[in-house]
């Protein structure tokens, strides 16, 4: 096929859908793959090396303009004019968003939402969520150490000893979970809350300790179960109860990292502004969620703020400051997708049957298949 890698337009994107290596594959395969000039240079993959793995430098159009199109981000209103009807799109199109996955199907694409892949073993390796969260939650924690006053390990020295900090994750999905494991290896002392209760367990693994919200009803603790691996909306006397034990955590806390996010929905909101106001001052909170609302309404998208002495860090797409590995775990896992739809003759042929595909393919020559 002739696969094309565009350069991503949206403002900070960093990443790129295909890196010199997974490039490389591509054309072993036997595919003709056109790579925008400068597509890589932001994740510091030169132009050149891509040319070496056997790609053709191309302009914006010739890259759009192929058969199969790899990219990180949803295409907007310009590049989809530059695509041909009845190309095939891999990326992160925000499955939830009806508006955007109708713009596709209006240019005639067949679309794969990457985001969309279910949460199986089979489905690991091109796990898209999995692999930029898991960056994203190493990077919230540096950031916090950045904006943080004082230092993470106990430290005793000539002048006196210092104090671990005290980190809090809210949310202990992929991200929560890095988050934990980063701020430990910093020797913070790690408290974490999350409403599914397989989390426990692994939070306890990693030397966290456990925010235990009991549930007082059959119905909380079926709700809290999630579906798919994913959380759902709790009832608000559960919400209200983790509110108050969250609000006396993070009064002690000098960081709080929050992840929490429920699939096709605004994130649920952890800290209301008078626990930020009762926060101690120096304490940092890193709100992941802040693409997607926030998890605290204080935090302000793409900013780094501060209220009542504590500093709320609001950058988004945290994948992007790390765009070397991001691409590269991207890329590999775009790869390992187009396994599933590209045949042994290299042709695009994706199988009827298969649940990752399905769950994925969002447009179909032009037709929206998903209801959001
Ligand atoms: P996510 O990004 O959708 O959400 C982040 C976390 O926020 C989740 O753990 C969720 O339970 C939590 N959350 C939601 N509402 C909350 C609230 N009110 N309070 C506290 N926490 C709240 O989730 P994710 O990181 O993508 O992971 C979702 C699940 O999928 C996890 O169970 C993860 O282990 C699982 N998973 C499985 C596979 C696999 O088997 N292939 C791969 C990746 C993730």
């Amino acid at each position: 096929m002739q696969v094309g890698i565009p350069r991503e337009t949206l403002p900070g994107e960093t990443r790129v859908a295909a890196t010199p290596e997974t490039v490389k594959k591509l054309v072993q395969a036997g595919h003709q793959v056109r790579v925008e000039r400068g597509a890589g240079t932001a994740a510091r993959y030169p132009d050149a090396d891509y040319e070496k793995a056997g790609a053709e430098l191309a302009d914006a159009q010739a890259a759009l303009g192929g058969e199969l199109v790899l990219k990180v981000r949803r295409p907007d209103a310009s590049e989809l004019g530059r695509m041909k009807p009845g190309a095939v799109l891999l990326g992160m199109l925000d499955p939830f968003d009806p508006e955007g996955l109708r713009a596709l199907a209006g240019a005639g694409l067949t679309a794969f939402a990457l985001e969309a892949a279910p949460r199986t073993t089979r489905a690991q390796s091109l796990d898209v969520l999995s692999s930029q969260a898991n960056l994203a939650g190493y990077k919230a924690v540096l950031l916090a150490t950045q904006y943080y006053g004082r230092i993470f390990p106990m430290m005793m020295t000539a002048a006196g000893t210092l104090k671990a900090a005290r980190v809090v994750v809210l949310g202990a999905g992929v991200a929560g979970l890095q988050a934990i494991a980063t701020a430990r290896r910093l020797g913070a002392v790690v408290e974490a809350s999350d409403v599914r209760p397989a989390a426990r367990e692994q939070v306890e693994s990693l030397g966290g300790k456990f925010i235990d919200v009991p549930y007082e009803t059959d119905e909380e603790r079926e709700i809290a179960e999630g579906v798919g691996g994913y959380a759902r909306p709790m009832p608000a006397a559960w919400m209200a109860r983790q509110a108050a034990l969250v609000a006396e955590r993070c009064k002690q806390a000098d960081i709080v990292i929050t992840t929490a996010l429920i699939p096709g929905r605004p994130a649920p909101t952890l800290i209301q502004p008078d626990t930020v106001a009762a926060m101690k001052p120096g304490s940092v909170i890193v709100d992941l969620a802040v693409e997607r609302g926030g998890n605290c309404p204080l935090s302000v998208p793409g900013e780094v703020v501060e209220r009542d002495g504590v500093t709320l860090v609001g950058l988004a797409n945290l994948p992007a400051l790390l765009a070397t590995d991001a691409s590269a775990l991207y890329a590999r896992n775009v790869l390992d997708f187009l396994k599933l739809v590209i045949d042994a003759e290299g042709r695009f042929a994706p199988p009827a049957d298969d649940d990752i595909v399905n769950a994925c393919l969002v447009c179909k020559d032009g037709q929206v298949l998903r209801s959001a």
